[in-house]
């Protein structure tokens, strides 16, 4: 692993899928936080343009960085759906620069969108294991099991049922205890003032993190 400076806000880590980037210094909104560089790569040069690997980096037509090289800190740089930096693409330059779009705590891991190209190619096959969609894989198994144990009130019946044998009970106490009526009247109005706690159409899926994801910068595989 490269050697990193203390001065730098950030260090090399055990991450979920491997090693990962992690900042250890709080990193403002904005900031570039480190370059992504190595060879340039020509595409006119058959034998640059033959060059495969997991760490080639798109900054146009013609020219694709090699960021495979060991002292390229950035490669350890992990996608996520929904990021807190950025690739910052300058083919005029031929400078790429990883930059936060969020103010990043100490320890939080660093990620940005790989891009579409890099997505389909290397994530989609495998699953794609960034901590949103690890989220959402394990909120989707945990509702599918709620709901099969019948936890979750599926729009609302359950309580509903609940709120019935409520009242059945009720006229049953009424009906053997006639001079507590006052009381029970109380009582079975909180049975049906207690409403489906979760409200259908509030369930509605955010897209976007997918939306990002098409949208995101190239990174050529
Ligand atoms: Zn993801």
């Amino acid at each position: 692993m490269p050697v990193i400076p203390p001065t730098k806000p950030y260090r090399i880590g055990r991450s979920k899928t491997g090693l990962g980037l992690f900042a250890t210094k709080p990193i403002k909104k904005g900031t570039k936080i480190v370059r992504y560089f190595g060879p340039l790569l020509d595409s006119k040069k058959a034998e640059e343009d033959a060059i495969e690997n997991k760490y080639l980096f798109e900054l146009d037509k013609r020219w694709t960085i090699d960021g495979s090289v060991r002292e390229n800190v950035a490669r350890y740089i992990n996608h996520s759906c929904k990021p807190n930096a950025e690739s910052d693409v300058k083919p005029r330059k031929k400078k790429i620069f990883i930059r936060a779009i969020k103010d990043i705590e100490p320890g939080e891991e660093i990620n940005y969108d790989y891009g579409t190209d890099y997505f389909k190619a290397y994530l989609k096959p495998i699953g794609c294991r960034c901590e949103p969609c690890e989220k959402k894989r394990a909120k989707k198994k945990a509702d599918a099991r709620a709901e099969r144990v019948g936890l979750k009130p599926k729009d609302g019946r359950k309580p509903k049922r609940k709120t019935e044998k409520l009242a059945k009970d009720k006229a049953k106490q009424r009906a053997k205890a006639k001079a507590k009526m006052e009381g029970e009247a109380t009582a079975r109005g909180k049975a049906k003032s207690r409403r489906p706690a979760s409200a259908a159409g509030k369930r509605v899926k955010s897209k976007t993190a997918a939306a990002k994801t098409l949208s995101g910068g190239a990174r050529a595989a």
